[in-house]
């Protein structure tokens, strides 16, 4: 073995910046030192540092799709208090939450439930496991997305834009009711849950069931076929409690009172 003492080391540094591997660039020198003077031998070394590096590849990557996610920041499942809504199974959001085959299939993921329930809390706490667990994810607010799909279709690149969502296995809409009526005339929404029917997944939130969705599509038959699509493959969660945020907010002035159920929310396709 050449002693360390012999090794080019401005030289390595460069090589290994030149080949982009940082983990190895940074590790190098600990790890050498360790193994000339525990004698560990050479194809250890090796799979110590090349291992060090796919392990901080990994976690760049994550880190990326993190932020290209564009999720609620600290809205995680750890975060998310499951007592507060009886009616959604932990273990069959920790189920959804391991991906696999629901979103290799492109099913969908459809929370419903009145204002403050955790709607939005839920839908980025999937997407940020689903980021962890190498999938790629992005969370907006329909009207956003709406929006940024509308000007693709005045500049002619509509398909394209819609194309390039495709590199997200999930595409998260929060509060889908809440498209404009402007917004629905021009349907870009309807084009984008076609384009995506049973190939890539999404995640909607709704303030109000399928029968208030005439507002989201020009007409009554592209809800119909929209909403159709939506919940071919789909999983639906009703969060039908007392709004989070109203009774946290009772619970500060201090004339807390145990959790209520609200109104039934009728999720069923007209
Ligand atoms: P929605 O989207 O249904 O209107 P949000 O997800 O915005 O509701 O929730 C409102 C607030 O209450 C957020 O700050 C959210 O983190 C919090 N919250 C709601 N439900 C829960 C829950 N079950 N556990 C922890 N925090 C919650
Ligand atoms: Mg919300």
């Amino acid at each position: 073995m050449i002693p360390s003492s012999q090794t080019d080391t401005a030289r390595l540094t460069l090589a290994l910046n030149e080949l982009r591997l940082p983990a190895i660039k940074a590790l190098w020198p600990q790890f050498t030192e360790q193994a000339d003077k525990e004698g560990w031998p050479a194809s250890r070394l090796l799979a110590a540092l090349v291992e060090h590096e796919l392990a901080e590849r990994d976690r760049r990557r994550i880190a990326r799709h993190l932020a290209q996610a564009c999720l609620l920041p600290g809205k995680t499942l750890e975060a998310f208090d499951f007592t507060a809504v009886p009616m959604l199974s932990k273990a069959h959001v920790s189920a959804i939450t391991a991906g696999d085959s629901w979103i290799t299939k492109g099913s969908n993921i459809l929370l419903f439930g009145p204002p403050g329930v955790g709607k939005s809390h839920l839908a980025s706490a999937i997407g940020h496991s689903l980021v962890e667990k190498g999938y790629r994810v992005l969370f907006s607010r329909t009207t956003d997305l709406v929006q940024k799909l509308q000007q693709a279709r005045r500049d002619l690149v509509l398909e394209s834009a819609i194309a390039k969502l495709d590199k997200f296995h999930l595409v998260i809409l929060d509060d889908i009711t809440y498209v404009t009526k402007d917004q629905a005339e021009t349907s870009v929404l309807f084009e984008l849950i076609s384009a995506r029917y049973e190939r890539r997944s999404m995640l909607i939130t709704a303030n109000q069931p399928f029968g208030e969705w005439n507002t989201v599509f020009p007409d009554p038959a592209m809800t119909l076929a929209a909403v159709d699509r939506l919940v071919h493959h789909a999983t639906i969660f009703e969060m039908n409690v007392e709004s989070y945020r109203r009774r946290a907010a009772e619970q500060a002035k201090g004339y807390g009172r145990p959790p209520q159920r609200a109104a039934s929310v009728n999720t069923q396709p007209d």
